[in-house]
């Protein structure tokens, strides 16, 4: 666990931060593999927009030198970084101290270095709700939700989905005991009872239906089908798979079902949007950058 569990409130840690700094400020995205990240150009579109001066670019870590390399960029007078595959939860263990939607999420995915002090946040959860509310203007409000998989990013949007008040929200995934502890976590807490969440396996979704239905898995990676019915679809559904950059199964078969289909690539902007405003203290506009990166 962290040193200081601060849990700040994202307006409350924007304020304790220093103003930026008249000096090109240096960022990075640490990762492994990180050659295919997207990030450097996001953030440099949104320095661009802004006129902020920053920096931004790709760090490979050793994958048994996650802390070495922050350290080594702190060195450097850096004052920031994203961090991304396998390294999130490393990061969520590393940091001093937390924000609360990256305690809640287990995982970090946002670094700021302040006055020798590491700060980790999480920003995939509200990236994620910002794409489908206002970019897809779907709202979560007595939906039904169904979320595939059990990992980080899983994990990540989580809260933030439950916070937009769902009728239910359903966990699946291949390893079933995941899902059921997801569950369990979110029953002790109790902060969202009007909410109906419940885990089931793969199989027992053969009797219902989900406006909502969030593909969190890697299957995309490697084109693996999961074996969900194909029922599983209601009417005018939103299929969201958070792979981006091309048509997966899952989202080819939710087509097929008659459903809305979307990618991540919302989310990966959206997340970094907010990333970008925690350090810097300005929200770039995120729509004109969607496009840009689209056509990458
Ligand atoms: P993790 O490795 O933490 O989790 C992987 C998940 O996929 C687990 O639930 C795992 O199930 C499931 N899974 C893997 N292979 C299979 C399979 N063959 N059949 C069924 N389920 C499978 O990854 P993350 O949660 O970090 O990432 C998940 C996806 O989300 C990735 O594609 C990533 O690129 C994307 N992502 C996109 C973001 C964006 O900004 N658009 C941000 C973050 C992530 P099990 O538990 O059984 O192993």
């Amino acid at each position: 666990m962290p040193k200081q569990a601060a849990k700040y409130k994202i307006n409350e840690l924007r304020m304790n931060l220093a103003m930026p700094i008249e000096r090109v400020a240096q960022y990075a995205v640490i990762g492994n593999p990180i050659a295919h990240s997207k990030s450097p150009i996001i953030h440099a579109a949104f320095a661009a927009q802004t006129s902020q001066m920053l920096e931004f670019e790709r760090i490979l870590a050793p994958l048994d030198g996650f802390s070495e390399t922050v350290n080594q960029l702190i060195s450097q007078g850096y004052v920031g970084a994203n961090v991304t595959i396998p390294f999130k939860l490393e990061a969520f263990n590393l940091v001093d101290s937390l924000t609360e939607r990256a305690s809640d999420a287990g995982a970090v995915n946002t670094l700021i270095f302040n006055h020798n002090q590491i700060i980790g946040d999480n920003t995939d959860g509200v990236g994620f709700v910002h794409d489908i509310t206002h970019n897809l203007n779907i709202s979560f409000a007595n939906k039904r939700v169904l979320l595939i998989g059990a990992g980080g990013a899983a994990e990540g949007v989580l809260h933030p989905i439950l916070a937009c008040s769902p009728s239910l929200l359903v966990i699946t995934n291949r390893s079933l005991d995941k899902a059921l502890n997801m569950v369990k976590k979110v029953k002790i807490q109790g902060d969202y009872h009007m909410v109906s969440v419940n885990a089931y396996a793969f199989d027992d979704l053969r009797h219902q239906q989900f406006d909502i239905v969030i593909n969190a898995t890697s299957t995309g990676l490697t084109d693996t089908l999961l074996p969900l019915p194909i029922t599983i679809f209601a009417p005018k559904a939103l299929a969201y798979d958070m792979m981006y950059g091309r048509d997966t199964p899952f989202m080819m078969q939710a087509r097929s079902a008659g459903a809305q289909v979307a990618d991540g690539l919302g989310m990966l902007v959206e997340q970094a949007a907010e990333a970008f405003y925690v350090w810097r203290g300005v929200r770039p506009n995120t729509q004109s950058i969607m496009q840009i990166v689209r056509a990458l």
